[in-house]
């Protein structure tokens, strides 16, 4: 019989697994306990349970837990990049930004990316699979760990843009959500979560219905179809007529605001022509803008532009009234840009080249 990841489970899953094997519900809280407030990773280690049941779970269940395959700290201290291989031998990265007074993690959803977009470092190799709830929660229990040994302020903030689209793995992507916001458990604020989409229209749709209060971002790079057919395939299947369309449909359904995101290329993207054309795409949508300059990528040739263009970009959106922010640049030595880390590794998480 093969065995359960109690992190795939959702609290009513993990219930209905412990009434299954005779137990009372609350040995359920006591596991969801160890398991997201204590980041224990082993059955042995709960101390409360009863010795038998102990043993019992060991052969019915197990507990993931993620191998390190790499850490890199930015000169800075301001980002730590974590590469980490997965029970398959497969690796994904997750980092670690610290921000003044909090600390926020960007998680992968998926071993690698099928969306192709053409600037991008993850979609190199294409998609090799969805990753599992678990996964997902392990990218942060990991950390998590890690700044509770350090003495550190936790994680508070999540956001989906590390590796893979988010809403590509849809069911399992609300699942983690779900058990990372549970309040006995990790905590953590839908409001304080951020799932960032190529523009999966169904997906919006999806997520626009499914009651979660998180923020929405969309990768958005082009201000017309024949621009954004280049740079992100994706395109071709939902253009940016559907694709607006979803969105302010999601505010109008969710009240919430959100947020575009745009990554000057220079030379590609990034003249006053397109921050027009970007400004009358976006009027009348209540959202917010956040400029990302590239972060080149060897095998793509794109370049960031310089910061005066950046600036010119920046200020013509927002003396036309939109709000728009600038991405702060974390990690820059650490090659923190998406699947930048895993490209440099072979299959068991040996780093190959330089690292
Ligand atoms: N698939 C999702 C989330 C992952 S990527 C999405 O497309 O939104 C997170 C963000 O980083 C996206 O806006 C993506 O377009 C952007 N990105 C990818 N490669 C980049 C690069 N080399 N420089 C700057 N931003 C990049």
């Amino acid at each position: 019989m093969e065995k359960v990841n109690v992190k795939d489970l959702s609290r009513d899953e993990l219930n209905q697994f412990l009434e299954g094997i005779g137990e009372p519900r609350y040995r359920a809280n006591q596991i969801w306990d160890w398991l997201y407030q204590k980041y224990v990773h082993s059955f042995a280690a709960m101390s409360n349970l009863p010795r038998e049941l102990r043993a019992l779970l060991a052969e019915r269940a197990l507990i993931s837990w993620p191998t390190l395959g790499k850490r890199e700290e930015a000169a800075a201290g301001d980002a730590v990049k974590y590469l980490f291989v997965l029970s398959d031998g497969e690796a994904v990265e997750t980092v670690l930004m610290r921000y003044r007074s909090w600390n926020s993690l960007c998680l992968s959803t998926q071993v690698g990316c099928a969306m192709a977009c053409s600037f991008c470092a993850s979609a190199l190799g294409g998609k090799v699979r969805n990753l599992s709830p678990a996964e997902m929660l392990d990218q942060l229990l990991y950390v998590q760990a890690e700044l509770y040994r350090q003495g550190d302020v936790p994680v508070t903030r999540v956001v989906l843009m590390g590796t893979g689209e988010p809403l590509e793995n849809y069911a399992n992507v609300m699942k983690f959500l779900r058990i990372l916001h549970d309040p006995d458990g990790l905590n953590i604020s839908y409001r304080r979560v951020t799932i960032s989409t190529c523009g999966l229209v169904p997906g919006i749709t999806a997520l626009a219905q499914e009651g979660i209060p998180v923020n929405l971002a969309v990768s958005l790079h082009a201000p017309d179809d024949k621009l954004r057919d280049l740079l992100m395939p994706i395109n071709r299947r939902y253009p940016l007529a559907r694709l607006l369309e979803a969105c302010r449909e999601y505010v109008e359904a969710t009240g919430r605001r959100i947020t575009f995101e745009y990554t000057l290329i220079a030379g590609v993207n990034d003249s006053l022509e397109h921050a027009r054309k970007l400004y009358r795409l976006l009027s009348g949508i209540n959202c917010h803008v956040n400029i990302i300059p590239l972060n080149p990528v060897q095998e793509r040739g794109f370049m960031p532009p310089k910061p005066p263009l950046v600036a010119r970009f920046c200020n013509y959106l927002k003396e036309k009234g939109i709000n728009v922010t600038q991405r702060r640049e974390l990690g820059q030595d650490i090659t923190a840009a998406c699947g930048q880390l895993r490209r440099r590794k072979g299959r068991k998480g040996k780093i190959v080249g330089k690292g």
